[in-house]
């Protein structure tokens, strides 16, 4: 089958980059076919799952805030950001239909709260500027035919050639969703190499969290791994305003005030996640990785110590009454099985309470990590124009490039802006 703009991916950036070049086409008087291949039997199957079911689709902060959340890539991302910010992704589902609010700290959502308003907004906008999506279907390999255009051969057996070509298949996170890599395979048959990737906003796994059967575990812990006696004491503890620190070999490397839960993965919530991406570098690094939770952040030390010796005495130093006073009901049971031995009065106590350290024994990986760290490096790519330096006419967009953000909507709308600049690009660059 021949098309004009072929994109390989039906995520955030291949939907965007998809309707963003045949608007363009549009725009300039010189319709284009895009076609959008998509493996899975529906597009975008990562959106939908997307904020816990809510999508979290953008943050509403300016470009000098927005761009200290891109952990890497942001010098990259940056023209494509203001091709396409966050307020221009606002007014873009607003005008396509779609409600939308801003919550605590500005991150953005469909007023509905349903993620699958902003999957059918964007599949609604693609089939009206007249893309055609094609679903189940898988790109097995990428190449250049006898005449200079893409080739995309297709498991069913089925081939399309284009003038030129979008790769926007996402990384490697949730394969579940279709998001498997292949991309990379893609780019690298053009020329690209990869940055390495690994998996980040995921859960740390603490040392004796998790049931190895006498194996001592290590690096990536999958998620089903059976927990420890101590996992199952701290599975399910929500901790809220409390103080971590993350030590990278002895030191402390990031120090962080908020929330973390206790998962069947292992430590992760707001803080764990903020926290994962440096760790898991560093143990991947071979360097030990530690996080030491102070459950009392905020309250003078002094002050803490007075209350801790006052409640002390007050229980004739009945550890389980002391902690009861102090801490979240669920909390007590693993806190006991964790000092219980080592607390001798109510000074080591305090600093128990003041420094709980949890040596990080290893991660749960792409299976249930909320994005890929690595990819194609951003060297290899325009910024300009998100084409190929390597092959003309090839454009890459998404998560597929070497770029990643903290939670807060940013991992899409940088979809978003990479993909609707390699869209524009691909439409208005002259054909091969
Ligand atoms: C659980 C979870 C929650 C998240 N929540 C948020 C959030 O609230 N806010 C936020 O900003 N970010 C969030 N993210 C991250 C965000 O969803 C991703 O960074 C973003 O969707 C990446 O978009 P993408 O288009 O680059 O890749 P993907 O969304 O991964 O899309 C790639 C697409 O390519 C298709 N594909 C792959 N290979 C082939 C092939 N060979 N042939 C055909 N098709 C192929 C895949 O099926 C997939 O549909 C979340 C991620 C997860 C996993």
């Amino acid at each position: 089958m021949q098309t004009d703009i072929l994109v390989i991916g039906g995520g955030a950036s291949g939907l965007m980059a998809a309707r963003s070049a045949a608007a363009q086409a549009r725009a300039d008087g010189s319709p284009l076919q895009v076609t959008l291949l998509e493996k899975m039997p529906r597009p975008a199957r990562k959106l939908m799952i997307s904020g816990k079911g809510r999508c979290n689709f953008t943050n509403a902060k300016a470009w000098n805030d927005f761009s200290t959340h891109i952990e890497e890539g942001s010098r990259f991302v940056k023209n494509a950001f203001y091709g396409f910010d966050s307020a221009a992704a606002i007014a873009f589902f607003e005008r396509e239909g779609m409600k939308t609010v801003v919550e605590r700290g500005d991150r953005a959502f469909p007023a509905s709260h349903h993620a699958s308003d902003v999957v059918d907004t964007l599949v609604r906008s693609c089939l009206s500027e007249g893309v055609k999506i094609v679903t189940d279907c898988t790109v097995a390999e990428v190449s250049l035919d006898a005449k200079g255009r893409f080739l995309a051969r297709c498991a069913d057996g089925s081939e399309y050639r284009a003038q030129k070509l979008i790769l926007a298949t996402g990384g490697l996170s949730y394969p579940g969703t279709g998001s498997t890599g292949d991309g990379y395979r893609f780019a690298a048959a053009f020329g690209h190499t990869l940055t390495p990737t690994f998996p980040s906003l995921t859960a740390l796994v603490p040392e004796g969290y998790k049931d190895g059967g006498g194996k001592a575990l290590k690096g990536h812990i999958p998620r089903e791994t059976p927990l420890s006696a101590l996992g199952g004491k701290l599975c399910g503890v929500q901790l809220k305003n409390i103080g971590a620190r993350l030590f990278i070999g002895g030191n402390c490397v990031e120090e962080h005030f908020g929330d973390v839960d206790f998962t069947d993965g292992g430590l992760e919530g707001p803080l764990g996640f903020a926290m994962s991406r440096k760790c898991v570098k560093a143990l991947l690094n071979g360097n030990k990785a530690c996080v030491e939770l102070d459950l009392k952040s905020g309250v003078p030390a002094d002050e803490f110590a007075a209350r801790v010796t006052g409640l002390w005495k007050a229980q004739g130093g009945r550890l389980r009454a002391v902690l009861g006073a102090l801490l979240p009901r669920e909390l007590v049971p693993a806190f006991i099985a964790a000092h219980g031995n080592s607390v001798k009065g109510p000074g080591t106590l305090a600093a128990a309470l003041r420094g709980w350290r949890f040596p990080i024994a290893g991660f749960v990986g792409y299976e249930r990590a909320v994005v890929t760290a690595g990819g194609v490096p951003t060297a290899e790519v325009s910024p300009k124009t998100m084409e190929s330096r390597l092959q003309k006419g090839l454009f890459l967009c998404g998560e597929l490039l070497d770029i990643d953000c903290t939670t807060g909507g940013y991992n899409i709308q940088t979809a978003f802006s990479t993909g609707a600049l390699a869209g524009r690009s691909a439409a208005s660059s002259p054909a091969l």
